[in-house]
């Protein structure tokens, strides 16, 4: 036994009982379940969950264990993203090679300083994605929880439009070969299955009904629940009539209309919006402001800031002939949720960050949130949904709130998100399962840089 060795089992042997409990007094708390914030509360965490929480009068501090003052600051449930993507975009590109283990690391440790503590990845994925969350679990490895879809079921020369290998997506020709494609995905014990049904502004063939019905049913033979990116409302209704679990996208071509709203709300179907999708074809060229942004430049080389400040680009946007419908789209989908959140559908939270350069996984969900309250959803019912819901819809009832039991995820922020949905930007640390991660961005440099509107 070497010297180091003895004295560093001599320093562990000296660590007080309760080392690893650490209690948090002071802050305001925002638990997930949509409940008054609570003042002055006190979060005990022991081993990485919540052994318990409540107002200080209420809550027994343990002896002897570590104690993190937080007055001043709000505390918020970690950010769950029910719909990103990771190993797609690499030097700020997409490429067919970007989907390496290194890759997919990286991005779930940025995922992670922006205060996104779990993302399901919601297709696209090579087969080393469910290796990755494997070891992930058993303690192995850190950044975002992942949840994976794998590779997702697209359709022959169509949906989804994203330069990929051929190990990251089936394309299946029949239903035959669509129901051995889901047998294959259910072989790897996925958290979801992944469809897309959509012709992209009329460019491609649409996923025939009879492939995603039989996909559906598949899925849900063998367990496994089903998403699906979705465009029109036609579509939207076959699919949650089909029994999909989820909406990927927002209904985008016209306004639900209580048909939809009625089979969601019997069924139990989740609906993730993905606003930043719509916007990110053309939000930098409309408000160029934005890139000045600290807290989006910690998500992005400098090289790829420069690129969407060119003039090139602004002439690309332009020039792109879906960027009247794109703009409709947008309007439509922001009006489609609150009108579902308003009649009671499940709504959990999604960026599809991530799936190109401009996708900007971390900086998306904050800007995400802040375009739900711009859409009618109050704060709290946004932090709701990115939280609570989110994990609802993936089945994760170890997170999503922060209650007695549940992982010590959560967000320790320098102003009330209730005030204003930006201050979610305003990190001064990460706690993913009790253990604390530094933010990309500190308050320091982010804390005024709220975007411009
Ligand atoms: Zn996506």
């Amino acid at each position: 036994m070497t010297k180091t060795l003895i004295a560093s089992l001599a320093l562990l042997a000296a660590q007080p009982v309760l080392a690893d409990v650490i209690v948090f007094q002071g802050a305001r708390l925002i638990d997930g379940s949509g409940k008054a914030p609570l003042e002055n509360a006190v979060i005990v965490v022991d081993g990485g969950r919540i052994a318990a929480v409540g107002p200080a009068r209420k809550v027994q501090i343990p002896e002897g264990a570590r104690q993190i003052d937080l007055k001043g600051r709000t505390v918020m449930p970690g950010i769950i993203n029910a719909h990103g993507h990771v190993g797609l975009v690499a030097g700020g590109k997409n490429s067919a090679d970007a989907y390496t283990r290194e890759n997919v690391l990286a991005q779930l440790a940025q995922y992670e300083q922006y205060g996104v503590t779990a993302v399901l990845t919601l297709g696209l994925n090579r087969d080393l994605v469910y290796d990755v969350r494997d070891e992930q679990r058993r303690g192995a490895l850190g950044g975002a929880s992942l949840f994976t879809a794998g590779r997702g079921i697209g359709v022959p020369d169509g949906a989804p439009p994203v330069p990929v290998a051929p190990d990251q997506v089936y394309r299946p020709k029949t239903v035959e070969e669509a129901i051995a494609d889901v047998r294959e995905t259910a072989s790897h014990h996925p958290d979801f299955l992944k469809l897309w049904v959509d012709d992209v502004y009329g460019k491609f063939p649409k996923m025939q009904p009879a492939i995603f019905h039989a996909a559906i049913e598949e899925a849900h033979k063998n367990g496994v629940k089903v998403a699906s990116h979705v465009f029109y409302l036609e579509d939207a209704k076959e699919l949650v009539r089909d029994g999909v679990d989820a909406l990927a996208h927002s209904v985008r071509d016209q306004a639900v209309d209580a048909a939809l709203i009625d089979q969601m709300k019997q069924r139990g179907t989740f609906y993730v919006s993905t606003f930043t999708v719509d916007e990110s074809a053309f939000r930098f060229a409309d408000e160029p402001a934005l890139l000045d942004d600290p807290f989006l430049a910690g998500a992005l080389a400098p090289e790829v800031i420069q690129q969407f400040r060119s003039a090139e680009y602004r002439q690309k946007v332009a020039a792109d002939p879906n960027l009247p419908k794109i703009r409709s789209a947008l309007a439509n989908g922001m009006h489609n949720l609150k009108a579902l959140h308003d009649a009671g559908v499940h709504i959990a939270f999604g960026t599809d960050s991530g799936a190109n350069p401009a996708r900007i996984a971390g900086w998306a969900e904050h800007r995400e949130l802040e375009m739900m309250v711009a859409a009618g959803l109050k704060p709290m019912q946004a932090i709701v949904a990115a939280t609570r819901g989110s994990a609802q819809m993936l089945g994760a009832a170890d997170r999503g709130t922060l209650e007695k039991g549940k992982r010590a995820d959560f967000l320790v922020l320098a102003g009330n998100p209730l005030d204003d949905i930006r201050n979610t930007r305003k990190l001064v640390a990460i706690w993913h399962g009790g253990r604390e991660v530094k933010p990309r961005v500190p308050p320091a440099a982010g804390a005024t840089a709220s975007a411009p509107r």
